[in-house]
């Protein structure tokens, strides 16, 4: 499955959301409706045989595909999101960046103890931000069967990260 469609749509924005940052801008996808079914049935192929039980996805590009994807798949969705966003108790990670920290939550009845996920996202880069939505599931019982992404930064290396884990990471567009 190839997804040059996809690829060709990928709209590069120098400088966001700070100098020096060559933003990868999806939402051309989303507006494509072929393009975006092709992500979302290339996303199910490669979990396929994984096992997975529930979808995790990261605020907030995650969402989007996260969200049609489990609806295609027919599994359980969480969200992760950023600290203050979600309603009910949560379970938080604090998370490193490249300036200071951040804090990831889920509800603590997000992930069922033994349960096994995918989380969802729709870039890798430095792996950082992954790897902490990984520590959440852990945390509650759970284990990470797959992360999944729609592009990889390569030379930022966040795979390697992951892998650390021992968990197989999937990524559809590499650059
Ligand atoms: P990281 O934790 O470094 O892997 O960063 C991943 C998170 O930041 C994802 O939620 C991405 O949406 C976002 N992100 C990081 N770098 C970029 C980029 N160059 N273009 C678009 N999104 C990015």
């Amino acid at each position: 499955m190839t997804f040059d469609r996809a690829r060709d749509l990928i709209r590069d924005v120098p400088d966001f959301p700070s100098p020096g940052i060559l933003f990868k801008d999806i939402t051309p996808i989303l507006g494509d409706a072929a393009a975006f079914r092709s992500i979302i049935d290339g996303m199910k192929a490669r979990l396929e045989g994984t096992g997975v039980q529930r979808i995790i996805a990261i605020e907030s590009r995650g969402f989007l595909f996260g969200a049609a994807l489990a609806d295609r798949m027919g599994l359980p969705l969480s969200p992760v999101r950023k600290l203050g966003k979600l309603p009910y108790k949560t379970d938080r990670i604090e998370y490193a960046l490249e300036y200071g920290t951040g804090t990831l939550e889920a509800h603590i009845d997000a992930v069922h103890p033994g349960e096994k996920v995918v989380v969802v996202d729709d870039l890798l880069a430095t792996g950082g931000t992954a790897w902490a939505a990984g520590q959440l599931v852990q945390k509650q019982g759970g284990s990470v069967g797959a992360y999944l992404f729609v592009v990889e930064l390569t030379f930022l290396k966040g795979r390697e990260r992951l892998t650390k884990g021992g968990a197989p990471v999937e990524s559809l567009i590499l650059y």
